[in-house]
């Protein structure tokens, strides 16, 4: 079932028998997500993202992390699937926020940006604007520094309730973000409604800075996307010659493991911006 969904519905989707293995850890990984988040078993971690031309820590994103009493450490990308076809995204994706906000508002008020990742699920749910608009107010966060991170590849475009929430979050204040441009299919449309404030470059097109069409790839993105008014941010940057390569090609922001992992709130203590100050400077 969760396969014929994935597919786009509508469709059968046969299994084969060494299959059953991993279906049978993904029915049990659904079962521990639930409520998984009252049960102190998920917390935030947060990734500078810093400014090419300045060095400095202009926002961080919050990433999810989850460990299972059963299973450990699970890998976003493995248990974030399983919660949008469960549903339990919704309760999720609204504790996050509300952990992130309340995380960051001391930050925020001094004018640092989040950005929180958001499934399709959520923004093609009708009562998600009042949801966020409930959140920032709880919060008292400032509207004007919440950047939301949708996907194009899991989101249809045309998907009439996700254009309103679009809309009506612009009307809010809070800015929308394209994440992992370069993977999975991303319409032009997106640039022409301009309904975005930023795309971000996923890392495979980062990974592939050093050849000569990697550079024309990612540059050709980053001009098509200033001329549509957007600004352009970098994910997965790994080396000072990525970070190079970025500047001279005119990116705006940029994150990754050179420059800061993503760390606890707490352990944050602006070292990234220290690092990346003279990580940027070497660059030049
Ligand atoms: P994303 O939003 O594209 O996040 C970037 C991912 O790249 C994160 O993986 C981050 O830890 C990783 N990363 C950061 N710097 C580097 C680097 O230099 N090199 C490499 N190779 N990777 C780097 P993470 O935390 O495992 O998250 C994976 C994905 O899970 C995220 O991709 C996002 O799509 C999703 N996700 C994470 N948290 C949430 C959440 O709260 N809600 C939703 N809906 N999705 C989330
Ligand atoms: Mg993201
Ligand atoms: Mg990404």
């Amino acid at each position: 079932m969760y396969e014929a969904k994935r597919a786009g519905k509508d469709r059968c989707v046969f299994s084969e028998v060494g299959e059953t293995v991993q279906a049978s850890r993904r029915v049990q990984i659904a079962r521990a997500l639930r409520d998984a988040q009252t049960r102190g078993e998920m917390h935030l971690v947060y990734q500078p993202i810093i400014d090419l031309n300045t060095g400095s820590t202009v926002a961080l994103e919050a990433l999810l992390r989850w460990t299972s009493p059963q299973f450990g450490i699970v890998e976003p990308t493995e248990f974030i699937p399983i919660t949008e076809d469960t549903g339990s995204i919704l309760p999720i994706g609204a504790w996050v926020l509300l952990q992130a906000c309340e995380a960051t508002v001391a930050l925020a008020v001094r004018g640092l940006d989040l950005h929180v990742n958001i499934s399709a699920i959520q923004i093609t749910h009708p009562d998600f604007t009042t949801w966020v608009r409930q959140t920032l107010a709880h919060a008292q966060y400032p509207t004007d520094r919440l950047v939301l991170e949708i996907t194009g590849s899991t989101l249809t475009r045309d998907d009439h309730i996700a254009q309103t929430n679009l809309r009506n979050l612009a009307a809010l204040g809070v800015r929308v973000a394209l994440d992992d441009v370069g993977v999975g299919n991303l319409s032009l449309q997106w640039l022409h409604d301009g309904q975005l404030t930023e795309l971000k470059l996923d890392r495979t097109l980062i990974a592939r800075l050093g050849t000569d069409r990697g550079r024309a790839i990612a540059g050709g993105v980053i001009a098509t996307a200033h001329g549509a008014g957007c600004t352009v941010s970098a994910e997965g940057v790994e080396t000072d010659d990525e970070l190079h390569h970025l500047h001279a090609l005119r990116c705006d922001t940029a994150q990754g493991f050179h420059i800061a992992a993503p760390q606890p709130i707490d352990d944050l203590h602006w070292a990234g911006l220290r690092l990346h100050r003279s990580a940027v400077d070497d660059s030049r």
